[in-house]
């Protein structure tokens, strides 16, 4: 490879708002076979919304704040706002504790509170009743968490974040390509399915925690050479594992520090764009 053609290519590219780290990056993008998405931010738009609130609405959506004042997770910004337009001001829980890729758990007037996946049930019993309600709107493609009090199932809510519009686009265009697409979630599989079928991806691993990622993405890479595509703190590991870590340019700064390559407009047919450079440039070169 010679530096002059991996500046045209990477000059080029930063026009376009594709930013390559180095030549090694972009000479690796033509390896890849497998691209591996996050789902939320990545293949989503990330700005997850209320869209059902299963309960008193007026209890649970305040118990939900108290919770969520204290969380910097998306779904928590999505719980603050129906709050708010509902007129409820929060009151911060006690003793708030994030536990990643489940929820939070926290203390109201000195008694237990969580909202969050059926992973922090433990001892509360969902009706069933609520379970074929959280069923039903998971097979919507709405993230449901649960939200308890005093020991008690206080109700549920319903949060939509819908795919971006370049995302089916993108993934028709990879696997024109013949590249591999996976989504890979910390969210609910019905949830993840329901999104992976409005953009086209087949292969969904769903209800994946936040440090099982990279393992996650070190497996594919034993069946060929893995981009993995995302943006959130939890994506850091899986972007510095896989062969091409391709982060967006919305994502966290640790996102970012950690990819080979930063989409700046945040849209999935730069993937597309980045491996087409990338086999002009070296084509050109051999
Ligand atoms: P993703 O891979 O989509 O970024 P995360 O690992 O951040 O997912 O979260 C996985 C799941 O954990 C969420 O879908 C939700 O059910 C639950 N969760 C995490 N944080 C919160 C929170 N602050 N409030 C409610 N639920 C949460
Ligand atoms: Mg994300």
């Amino acid at each position: 490879a010679t530096p002059t053609a991996l500046m045209v290519g990477t000059g080029r590219s930063a026009k376009m708002g594709i930013l390559i780290k180095n030549g090694e990056v972009l000479e690796a993008v033509n390896t890849i076979k497998t691209v591996v998405f996050d789902k939320t931010g990545t293949i989503t738009v990330g700005k997850p919304k209320v869209t059902d609130i299963i309960g008193d609405e007026q209890m649970v959506l305040d118990v939900a704040a108290n919770l969520e004042a204290s969380s910097e997770h998306p779904l928590a910004a999505a719980v603050l706002e129906k709050a708010k337009e509902q007129g409820i001001t929060p009151n911060a829980a006690q003793n708030f504790k994030a536990i990643e890729g489940k929820g939070v758990q926290a203390q109201i007037n000195g008694k237990k509170a969580f909202i969050g996946n059926d992973k922090l049930l433990d001892n509360y019993n969902l009706t069933d009743q609520l379970t074929a309600k959280m069923v039903q709107l998971q097979s919507e493609a709405k993230t449901v968490v649960i939200v308890g009090y005093d020991d008690k199932i206080v109700g549920l809510i319903a949060i939509q974040d819908a795919p971006k519009q370049s995302s089916a686009t993108a993934i028709a265009a990879l696997k024109k390509r013949g590249l591999r697409p996976v989504m890979l979630t910390g969210d609910n599989e019905r949830v993840a399915r329901a999104i992976a079928d409005q953009v086209g991806i087949d292969e969904v691993i769903a209800d994946v925690l936040p440090g099982d990622k990279a393992d996650h993405v070190k497996q594919l890479q034993q069946q060929a050479p893995v981009a993995f595509v995302g943006d959130g703190i939890n994506d850091a590991p899986a972007l510095t594992t896989a062969d091409v870590g391709i982060a967006m340019g919305s994502g966290t700064d640790i996102a970012i520090e950690s990819g080979g390559i930063i989409l700046v407009k945040n849209n999935l047919l730069d993937v597309v764009n980045a491996l087409e450079l990338s086999q002009k440039t070296f084509n050109r070169i051999k």
